[in-house]
């Protein structure tokens, strides 16, 4: 009670910026929830969640016409290396500003709420994680790590593996070349522009290992898909994917 009011008058003489709209906002009394520190009421409202039915390989929300084919549109062109992958959220509007704050404006603390999102929808969708033997965050090239100080992917895969104690594998694959920025490049170049960028680094045996790869986004699929490979070929079982949106 007392810590309410406290945080209200916070509130009062501090109003906080909403991360996705860059407007004021006061959290009221109700602080707690972990991303609405964060951003304001109408911008939470404004994140959209994938509903099923899922495609059955990129994890999008099937469009109607796409109810009796299992997949949607894009993935009936299209192979992964991944056996399936899955988003909580749809990459748009609130969710697009908070990955774009998270990754590019050094807001690492946005990990826990966002993470949350991926743990919750983890455990609403009864994903097998039980079958899960690690957690692999896709990794950064090494030069990016080091401007940028974290990897995002794997702030995410810690929320994770803490809610599900699984451990976490960031000595598997390395990415050994430097790909760029995506956002430019059409379908086809995005997967043309990761091909054969990550590498298996012989360190672990993963031989009938189930996986699964984290990331904070998926868009055409390449960088997850390309981040199976060398995983698949090395002997991995079945890869799963999740990213905080598609
Ligand atoms: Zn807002
Ligand atoms: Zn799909």
């Amino acid at each position: 009670m007392l810590r309410n009011i406290f945080n209200g008058l916070t509130d009062l003489i501090y109003p906080k910026t909403c991360l996705a709209c860059k407007k004021k906002f006061t959290t009221g009394n109700n602080p707690g929830k972990a991303l609405d520190n964060f951003i304001c009421g109408p911008c939470r409202k404004n994140i959209l969640v994938n509903l099923p039915p899922f495609c059955s390989s990129c994890g999008r929300q099937l469009d109607k016409k796409n109810y009796s084919k299992n997949t949607c549109g894009q993935c009936q062109r299209k192979i992964f290396h991944f056996d399936r992958a899955f988003s909580p959220c749809s990459y748009t509007g609130t969710i697009k500003e908070l990955i774009h704050e998270f990754k590019y404006r050094n807001k690492d603390h946005l990990a826990d709420g966002l993470g949350k999102l991926m743990t919750n929808f983890i455990k609403e969708y009864n994903l097998p994680i039980s079958y899960i033997d690690f957690i692999i965050p896709v990794p950064l090239y090494e030069t990016k790590l080091r401007e940028r100080e974290f990897n995002q992917a794997h702030l995410l895969a810690k929320i994770i593996a803490d809610e599900f104690n699984k451990d976490i594998l960031t000595d598997v694959i390395l990415r050994s070349r430097n790909t760029g920025t995506q956002t430019e490049l059409d379908h086809n170049q995005r997967f043309n522009n990761v091909k054969g960028c990550f590498t298996f680094t012989n360190k672990r045996d993963i031989r009938g290992k189930n996986i699964l790869l984290i990331d904070d986004v998926l868009t055409s699929g390449a960088t997850a898909s390309e981040a199976s490979r060398p995983l698949k070929e090395s002997g991995a079982n079945v890869i799963f994917a999740i990213t905080l949106a598609n």
